[in-house]
């Protein structure tokens, strides 16, 4: 491990994460619980490595489970991240899965609109 890799001790807003095992980054966008865990793979994400605009960003592996732009969420801890660069593994928030933001932001009509 290199200096400026570091286990994410609390979570912030506009902190970008990594994965210690797979390409998988993302950038956190809102969080309400900064004590949430992220991990990936299995293990705690890291902070503080920048990815410089000349990087190639990698092809995404076969069986990619975030897919990079993509928006992903946590509602038991308020949590948002946008995914940055695609992996193999899937970020979880203490343990959860989080989910395309899309499918979790979704909302039931209101009965009142069909009176
Ligand atoms: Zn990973």
């Amino acid at each position: 491990m290199t200096n400026d890799l570091m286990p994410a001790d609390a979570c912030l807003v506009a902190q970008r994460l990594a994965c210690a095992t797979c390409p998988t980054s993302v950038v956190v966008l809102a969080v309400r619980d900064a004590g949430v865990r992220l991990t990936c793979c299995g293990t705690p994400m890291q902070q503080g490595t920048p990815i410089t605009c000349s990087a190639v960003a990698p092809s995404a592996p076969r069986g990619s489970r975030m897919r990079a732009g993509h928006e992903y969420a946590d509602s038991n801890s308020g949590l948002t991240l946008r995914c940055i660069r695609e992996g193999s593994g899937r970020v979880a928030a203490d343990g959860r899965p989080v989910v395309p933001r899309f499918r979790a932001a979704r909302v039931l009509p209101r009965p009142e609109r069909w009176r």
